[in-house]
């Protein structure tokens, strides 16, 4: 079988009518969590998004076009940057594309990429930053684009995922980071090393807790803050609250128990960085 993620100098663009063509099977098959571990490679839909890929820097080991995609300039400019990145260009028929892109707001542009994992912060380096990121254990794939998103748009230089989390490079949850995927660093931690990291963080770090006893409007967070987000289900681990130097909690008027993750994280960042956000 032909390796479909590797560049075909002089052979840049085929049609396809073939749901068997061994590059559709392959890309349909990123869709589970396995092949897109065991090839570190995830899927990206839609011009806008992948006008944001280009504008990072990024750049796709193949790009599909369906048969739409000639008539739109964004498409038509998108297909020039893979070919001079020589990225396999695959045009697609109708029902090839159906099975390819997304179920709901299906797009007729769709990039194949590489994943890209950052380093953890070093703390000796961190004292320019203003805020980091951490979410234990967060299950929801579209809690966490949501979240990238959020992170994207109120300037947090990162997002360490801690523990057992979701895949970011879901197709779920890139589709609900709008983008955002492309631009956030994304730094994967066992507990252990994500505690070691709190424990030397030079700034606040400041976990949120139903049982916080802080307003998080009256807190001081000083940056570099470290910000740790719990879990949908059982919120902040024992470990991790331990780590926080102070624990903050939003008011809520209502009966509820608690606020959505990717609600709360938005209302913390914001806050945080209220300072340093001007219109
Ligand atoms: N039953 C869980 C618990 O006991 O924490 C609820 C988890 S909540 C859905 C997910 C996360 O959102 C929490 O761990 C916390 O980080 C944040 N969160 C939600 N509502 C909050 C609030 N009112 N104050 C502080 N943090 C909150």
């Amino acid at each position: 079988m032909p390796d479909p993620r590797s560049p075909r100098p002089g052979d840049a663009s085929r049609s396809i009518t073939s749901l068997q063509n061994d590059s559709v099977k392959f890309i349909r098959a990123l869709e589970m969590r396995k092949a897109r571990r065991e090839t570190g490679l995830f899927v990206a839909e839609g011009a806008s998004v992948l006008l944001t890929a280009r504008e990072r820097g990024w750049v796709p080991k193949t790009l599909v076009l369906g048969p739409e995609a000639e008539a739109n300039a964004a498409s038509r400019g998108l297909a020039t940057w893979a070919r001079t990145a020589r990225a396999e260009i695959l045009d697609v028929a109708a029902p090839v594309l159906a099975k390819i892109a997304a179920k709901e707001n299906p797009q007729s542009v769709i990039g194949v990429f590489e994943q890209r994992w950052a380093d953890a912060p070093d703390p000796a380096r961190c004292a320019t930053v203003a805020l980091w990121l951490a979410l234990e254990d967060v299950r929801d794939p579209g809690n966490l684009g949501t979240i990238i998103r959020t992170a994207d748009a109120a300037g947090a230089a990162g997002i360490v995922l801690v523990g057992q989390t979701c895949d970011p490079y879901s197709r779920e949850a890139v589709r609900a980071s709008m983008g955002s995927i492309f631009a956030v660093p994304l730094v994967r931690l066992e507990d252990q090393a994500f505690l070691a990291l709190a424990g030397g963080w030079p700034g606040d770090v400041v976990g949120t807790h139903l049982n916080g006893k802080l307003d998080y409007r009256r807190a001081s967070y000083r940056p570099p803050t470290l910000l740790v987000m719990g879990s949908e289900g059982s919120g902040l681990s024992d470990a991790a609250a331990a780590a926080c130097g102070k624990l903050v909690r939003i008011p809520m008027a209502g009966q509820l128990d608690s606020l959505n993750l990717a609600v709360a994280t938005a209302l913390m960042l914001y806050e945080i960085q209220r300072p340093d956000l001007e219109l």
